[in-house]
């Protein structure tokens, strides 16, 4: 049993789930949790070190090794601010590699077990609902069809729509694919559609899903 309520969002890359799952939780006083940050942060590391993302042992020990926090909208891995640096489109894709070792998912499970353990918490990323907290209070499962999705991401990197398109798609195809914890919707999960919306849209409607799941 999950003990502090946890509000699990779910959903691929640029449906919108880090903008309203910030929003969100500054709203009802909740710990902010961007879980896509933590892979980011191990595939980081191991590029710059130089390690073979193809060993996955190593890519373990990293994931236990790697401590990475939030301060102030950032992230740190290992005291060392990488917030512009985990964005990048390589990291992106090593990411989406390292991210499918069960190894490496474990380790990361545990810490988002321990940070939701410690508080009510907003938590986003592809497996928070179905996996990492199963009888979270509130599940959402932000999408967008794929052209809203690459060109919000394209205006985000100020990279070519197209380019951006591809990339997100070969992601998308590998998270929902692999084996460990792949990324599908919770059965208890509500569906949002997010792609004609606002963020202040997307926001509300989360909010009133938030209302109705903790209101008894
Ligand atoms: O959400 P974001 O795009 O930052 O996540 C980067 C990658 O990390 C995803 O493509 C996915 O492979 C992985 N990820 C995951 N499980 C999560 C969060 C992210 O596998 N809970």
């Amino acid at each position: 049993m999950t003990e502090h309520t946890i509000v699990a969002i779910d959903g691929p890359g640029g449906s919108g789930k880090s903008t309203v799952a910030r929003a969100v939780a500054r709203r009802l006083g909740y710990t902010y949790i961007d879980t896509g940050a933590m892979y980011r942060s191990v595939a980081c590391w191991a590029l710059r070190a130089g390690i073979d993302l193809n060993d996955m042992h190593r890519m373990e020990q990293l994931a236990r090794e790697a401590h990475v926090t939030f301060l102030n909208g950032g992230v740190l891995l290992n005291g060392e601010d990488v917030t512009a640096e985990i964005r990048e489109p390589h990291v992106s894709e090593a990411a989406s590699k390292v991210a499918a070792y069960p190894g490496v998912r474990r380790a990361m499970r545990e810490e988002q077990r321990r940070i939701g353990a410690s508080g009510p918490a907003v938590m986003e990323g592809r497996d928070i609902g179905t996996v990492v907290f199963p009888d979270a209070r509130v599940k959402v499962f932000l999408d967008a069809s794929a052209e809203a999705r690459a060109q919000r991401r394209a205006v985000e990197l100020g990279a070519p729509v197209e380019q951006v398109a591809r990339d997100l798609a070969g992601r998308d195809t590998r998270d929902r694919t692999r084996a460990e914890a792949p990324l599908m919707q919770a059965p208890d999960a509500e569906y949002v559609d997010t792609s004609g919306l606002t963020p202040e849209q997307v926001e509300e409607a989360v909010l009133k899903i938030v209302r109705g799941r903790t209101s008894n």
